[in-house]
């Protein structure tokens, strides 16, 4: 065996038999055993290294790094093939992070997308520092390559959940109006119709029938948009049922990540929540909104819980589960309190919509449900609890 293939392999670690020239030295030995514990971390870690001199030519990638750029164990890898490995809408972002790195001093942290030769995507987070000479000179840029795909995937999924949730609260919130419009013009429409009615049952003047039934095929058709357009936003009861914890948990998900970003702690506690509930959709906006104000209203280091539990109903003792949202923000005025279930009611200027809560009510009571809150203000104290009560669904 040569010196080389034993320094290659790492066979005959210990070379305790060998002749002198063979035997491993105590710096090679430690050096041995840096890069072994250097091995199995980033193993374990499933991550890549690099390294490479400066300027850039040749690059030493280890079998990860190249699995993250869909390349074979045995590649042969210098920058322009990194380059070209890239997304191309990755590459210049990708070339200026690396040259703002070498030239200020900063670690290098970009995600890029790696693409395959079929066309395929992995999504790469990057991580990366400089070595210098004394002078300053650059002389090494070394790193690590993870593969963050799965990760990016579970976060646009929740993106888009949020999207989702967004639209369809807006569209409850015309649905809404829509509905209560419907609902002021019915009264007035009703008496016309009768009033019409009337006339022409009591006229005995041609001219006034034909006239009386001209406007009652108008208002025929006003009835028909009334009722059938104006009303097309109830949700129907969905025949898919869900549990409650099911449904807190899918909200919940949304939050996690901008909330954990804004340094606030979530808890999310779903004891012997209720199951079968056949309008997730609507309550999922609910607990949306209530997690919203609550961020809304903390501030970093706070605390925002959200549980639910079996309970009683607290006017009738009737059997249901008590969902709570409780943080420990700013706290509400007492003043506002009793306008904050008014449509349009938002202390939050342009961004609020003062609709939140207005819509959550109104959900609630069609469904046998309550809301109420409780809230203090004052130093080392403040924090609002909002108490969303439901009805357990008939077996
Ligand atoms: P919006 O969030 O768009 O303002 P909402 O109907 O959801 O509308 O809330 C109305 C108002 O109630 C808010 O603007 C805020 O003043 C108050 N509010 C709601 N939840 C909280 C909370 N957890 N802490 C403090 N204030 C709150
Ligand atoms: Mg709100």
């Amino acid at each position: 065996m040569s010196i080389g293939s034993a320094a290659k392999t790492g066979e005959k670690r210990t070379g305790g038999n060998l002749p002198l020239p063979f035997r491993e030295t105590e710096t090679e030995r430690q050096l041995r055993e840096e890069r072994d514990r250097f091995e199995f971390a980033t193993e374990a870690a499933n991550v890549g290294y690099w390294f490479c001199n400066l300027p850039f030519g040749k690059l030493a990638w280890d079998r990860r790094v190249k699995e993250h750029f869909w390349l074979p164990a045995d590649a042969d890898v210098d920058i322009d093939l990194f380059y070209s490995r890239l997304h191309p809408d990755d590459r210049e972002r990708t070339r200026r992070a690396i040259a703002a790195s070498i030239e200020n001093h900063t670690t290098y942290d970009v995600e890029y997308r790696t693409v395959s030769e079929g066309g395929e995507l992995k999504w790469i987070r990057a991580v990366g520092r400089t070595a210098y000479a004394a002078d300053g000179t650059p002389l090494r840029f070394d790193g690590l390559t993870r593969d963050v795909t799965d990760l990016k995937m579970a976060q646009e999924a929740r993106n888009r959940a949020e999207e989702a949730l967004i639209r369809s609260e807006k569209l409850a919130v015309v649905g809404r109006l829509a509905a209560s419009i419907s609902h002021e013009i019915n009264n007035p429409l009703e008496s016309v119709v009768n009033l019409l009615y009337l006339i022409a049952a009591t006229t005995t003047d041609e001219t006034v029938r034909t006239y009386t039934r001209t406007a009652q095929e108008e208002l025929a058709r006003v009835s028909h948009i009334v009722t059938h357009t104006l009303r097309f936003n109830r949700q129907a009861p969905s025949s898919a049922r869900e549990s409650l914890a099911r449904i807190i948990e899918s909200t919940a998900a949304i939050y996690e990540a901008r909330l954990r970003h804004a340094g606030i702690r979530f808890t999310v506690e779903c004891g012997d929540a209720v199951g079968g509930l056949n309008f997730g959709l609507e309550l999922r906006q609910v607990f949306a909104n209530l997690l919203g104000n609550a961020f809304d209203a903390s501030d970093r280091d706070g605390v925002i819980l959200l549980r639910a539990r079996s309970q009683r109903n607290w006017r009738n003792a009737a059997a249901g589960v008590r969902v709570t949202v409780a943080d420990n923000g700013c706290g509400m005025d007492p003043r506002i309190r009793p306008s904050l279930f008014e449509p349009f009611f938002t202390t939050k200027g342009a961004k609020g919509t003062g609709l939140g809560l207005w819509v959550s009510r109104e959900i609630l009571g069609r469904h046998g449900g309550a809301i109420r809150v409780r809230s203090c203000q004052g130093s080392g104290r403040s924090g609002t609890v909002f108490s969303v009560w439901l009805p357990a669904p008939a077996e």
